[in-house]
């Protein structure tokens, strides 16, 4: 968001190339920053809202791009879902989140690295290799599988007998799945039934404006309403709850009151490089 023109540059590189072009270029590209170990994983801390303690890790990727700069990933994450590119760049983010948790586990020990949370994009669920590469990802570094969490989307997750076949295989490895950007899809209990979900995470959009004590519309009402029944639905599934974006107190305030115990957001810790996250676990508290 801070440099709107990436955008464009994804979708209309060169001006005159047709986008099939400029996906193509850009596909090679991702290949090419890949090889070259353009990419970086961000750590962001998944605290807890009754203790401040850290309780795990999201790894979000982004591409140190030698004349671009630092690039989110929302400006790439899609041309490589589209480009097949995601599979061996999800299969590095897994592999290099597996390799650092260890690492931290080896160092803390499991009260102080939980869990730590890679996304998988819906590509990866369908390459054949997935699993075996779950497994290897854990057995290389010696990693736990219980402290691995899969982060997926609703639709994602909604892709048919092969798809709920992979996740029976993770969740029977002892992987935990979570269900990212709840409340933004297809929710629903039958799927929240036959998903084995451990953790929803409740989308940021619900969490905008929570805090509201007169919520000044019927939505910013609903958000509230939303919020405390996926807390209750979770409760009765039972599941954990992560509540995405806080960005103040009385976010988190509000969200304790609504029955969430754990939290995620600049409030409680942004994005950082992984030897940030070394020095939190030394000091023992998030902040
Ligand atoms: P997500 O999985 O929902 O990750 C949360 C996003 O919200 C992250 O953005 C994070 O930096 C941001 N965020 C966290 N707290 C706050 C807050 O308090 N306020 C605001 N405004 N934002 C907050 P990021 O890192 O830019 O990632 C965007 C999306 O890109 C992710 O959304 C995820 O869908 C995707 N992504 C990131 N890394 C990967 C990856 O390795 N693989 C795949 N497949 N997707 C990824
Ligand atoms: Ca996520
Ligand atoms: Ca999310
Ligand atoms: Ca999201």
């Amino acid at each position: 968001a801070k440099e709107r023109g990436r955008g464009n540059w994804v979708r209309y590189a060169g001006g005159m190339e047709r986008p099939a072009s400029a996906h193509a270029r850009l596909g090679g590209d991702l290949r090419r920053a890949l090889d070259a170990g353009e990419f970086r994983i961000v750590y962001q801390p998944i605290v807890s809202l009754d203790d401040s303690r850290i309780v795990g890790v999201e790894a979000l990727v982004r591409w140190e791009h030698p004349e671009r700069g630092m690039v989110s990933p929302i400006d790439f994450i899609p041309a490589a879902e589209r480009t097949g590119l995601i599979v061996p760049l999800g299969r590095w983010v897994l592999r290099e989140t597996c390799r650092q948790a260890a690492a931290w586990l080896a160092e803390f020990g499991p009260d102080v690295l939980d869990k730590a949370a890679p996304n998988v994009s819906v590509r990866q669920l369908h390459d054949p290799d997935f699993v075996n590469d779950v497994a290897a990802a854990l057995a290389d570094f010696g990693l736990p599988a219980n402290r691995l969490v899969l982060e997926l989307t609703e639709s994602a997750v909604l892709r048919g007998q092969h798809v709920s076949r992979v996740l029976h295989e993770l969740h029977d490895m002892g992987v935990r799945l979570a269900l990212d950007d709840f409340g933004t899809g297809e929710s629903s209990l039958s799927l929240l039934r036959a998903f084995p979900a451990a953790i929803v995470k409740l989308d940021k959009s619900f969490v905008d404006g929570i805090e509201l004590d007169e919520p000044d519309t019927p939505e910013a009402h609903a958000r509230q309403a939303v919020a405390r029944a996926v807390a209750q639905l979770a409760d009765a599934l039972g599941l954990d709850t992560v509540a995405e974006g806080i960005e103040n107190q009385e976010q988190a305030d509000r969200l304790r009151r609504l029955g969430y115990h754990v939290g995620q957001g600049y409030h409680l810790g942004r994005p950082m490089p992984a030897e940030k996250i070394t020095e939190i676990f030394a000091a023992g508290r998030v902040k």
